[in-house]
């Protein structure tokens, strides 16, 4: 095939006549529409002098013609980069310059500010407003609604994704066509998409979780997706009808759960509902299923990996777990010091190996050569164990780790029984510098709406079910735990906050 990404998931819909997107504002757009837009945004970028394997970066809010540009680089065989849009002027300039991107395209507010670095970069600058507006597009609309698509083999670059920052500056990680295609497909049977499937989508496109796992999943099974500029708790429940499925971070269930609305009824057509990007916590899982009788499918990734296990679709969805490795993906367990494989069931890192692992970080040789292996393993830096089932549980980031007086100190197994404790809605357990022990294990409290916590309560309660060296030195009570976009706690934030 001459652009395999392209052609499966996008190309092959042409001349169906159905639909891809449906709008909150009751607009349809189908996959031809969405086609020729891609096409003709493929000719802007071509006539603006972007050649394939040119890097394109977009800092665009969500919108069906910002979807359209991912798979107008896919057709003309661009390095799609797309970034969160929450980053400053000053942040972006990084990801801009780093990536060597040839064209930026930013929101319409954001041009002036914009300027001065694509003009000392010598890239181009191109705009695209949430509504269509802006030059792209304009650009766009006098060209031709086919274009010849750039061949591309399995192994070329199909995009730069940077990861999301959670533990320090984001790595740009390269991700191959058949990177990308390989994990679709496993993602399509293992999850039974078929063309039937609408998929109530609310995540940004900025990230692994929006744009590949429900974008290209989707596309690739021919279904269509209900396309919100945001998670808008509302909409969600109003829509939710009109869905078969969902994938979200914790807090859109959490946040569902918040809300009376939310019932079986309004979950009446749903077959799935998925979530990822972070932990979700058993008690949410327990929750909604007996809210709406659906049991939750948790799943585990990157973006250096794309996913990588996942709880199944017909067997048990075990609550805490990630479920197995994905067909395709071998996963181990291995020493955090040593890098063997430890016996079954020992908490180590998690290593994994298959089509779904990335090709190393943009311009970070050293860093490629420490996590990914010669072999093909990549070192996750994420801390797990296998079950005697043989279900992946995930027990923290290794940088989150705490050692104290020469012991590990897995700060989820302290977070589970504060979160137990009276009042307690949730908490996080960082590692503080500690003048004896190196560090000492301090926990952060949010209460429940409208609850006190009794400090020494919990503290007694620790006393009483945790060895000394885990047992938290002091509690802080917050009134929300700092998360990023995608939901993700920032520990480093706690950390300099309570003095890591
Ligand atoms: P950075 O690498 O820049 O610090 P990040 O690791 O949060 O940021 P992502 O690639 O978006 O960036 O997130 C991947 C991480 O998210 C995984 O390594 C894991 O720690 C976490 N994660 C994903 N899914 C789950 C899950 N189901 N349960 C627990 N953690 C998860
Ligand atoms: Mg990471």
């Amino acid at each position: 095939m001459a652009n395999p990404l392209y052609d499966t998931i996008f190309g092959r819909h042409a001349g169906q006549g159905r639909t891809f997107l449906h709008l909150q504002d009751g607009r349809e757009i189908g996959y031809d529409g969405f086609l020729a837009m891609a096409a003709k945004i493929a000719h802007a970028l071509s006539a603006a002098g972007l050649r394939p394997g040119d890097r394109l970066a977009a800092q665009v809010a969500k919108s069906p013609e910002a979807l359209a540009l991912y798979a107008a680089c896919v057709q003309g065989g661009f390095v799609f980069l797309p970034l969160n849009t929450a980053y400053t002027t000053e942040e972006l300039s990084y990801f801009v310059e780093d990536s060597g991107a040839r064209i930026l395209v930013c929101d319409p507010g954001a041009q002036g500010a914009l300027a001065p670095l694509c003009d000392r970069l010598g890239a181009a600058l191109l705009t695209l407003g949430p509504d269509g507006s802006g030059t792209l597009m304009q650009r766009a609309g006098a060209m031709p609604e086919n274009y010849d698509t750039a061949a591309r083999s399995a192994d070329d670059l199909a995009a730069f994704l940077y990861t999301s920052g959670t533990t320090g500056r984001s790595k740009g990680a390269m991700l191959t066509q058949d990177n990308l295609l390989s994990n679709a497909g496993v993602l399509v049977d293992h999850w039974r998409f078929t063309e039937d499937d609408v998929l109530l989508h609310a995540l940004p496109i900025f990230h692994t979780h929006g744009l590949f796992v429900a974008t290209n999943t989707l596309a690739l099974a021919g279904g269509s997706m209900i396309f919100l500029p945001k998670f808008d708790l509302d909409r969600v429940i109003e829509l939710m009808p009109r869905a078969t499925t969902m994938m979200g971070v914790p807090t859109f269930y959490t946040r569902l759960l918040g809300d009376e609305r939310f019932t079986a009824e309004t979950a009446r057509n749903m077959r799935l509902f998925i979530s990822g990007s972070a932990p979700l916590l058993a008690e949410t899982h327990l929750e909604f299923e007996a809210r709406t009788g659906h049991r939750i499918l948790e799943r585990y990734g990157m973006t250096e990996t794309n996913m990588s296990t996942s709880n199944p679709h017909d067997g048990e969805r075990r609550a805490g777990t990630v479920g197995f490795p994905l067909p395709g993906v071998e996963l181990k367990i291995t020493g955090r010091e040593t890098g063997e494989p430890l016996p079954q069931g020992e908490v180590g890192i998690i290593e994994v190996r298959g089509r779904n692992v990335f090709k190393g970080y943009w311009q970070m040789p050293e860093k490629t050569a420490a996590e990914l292996r010669a072999d093909g393993f990549f070192i996750t830096g994420d801390l797990g164990r296998i079950d005697a089932d043989g279900y992946v549980t995930i027990v923290g980031r290794d940088k989150d780790l705490i050692i104290s007086g020469g012991y590990n100190i897995y700060p989820k197994e302290i977070e589970l029984l504060l979160d137990a404790q009276p009042g307690v809605l949730e908490s996080a357990v960082i590692g503080v510098k500690d003048a004896d022990f190196g560090e000492a294990v301090l926990g952060v409290l949010v209460p429940k709406p409208g609850a006190r916590i009794d400090t020494d309560a919990v503290m007694a309660a620790m006393q009483g079910s945790l060895a000394r060296f885990k047992q938290p030195r002091r509690l802080e009570i917050v009134g929300e735990l700092p998360r990023n976009a995608m939901g993700k706690v920032q520990k480093n934030q706690l950390r300099d906050r309570f003095g890591g």
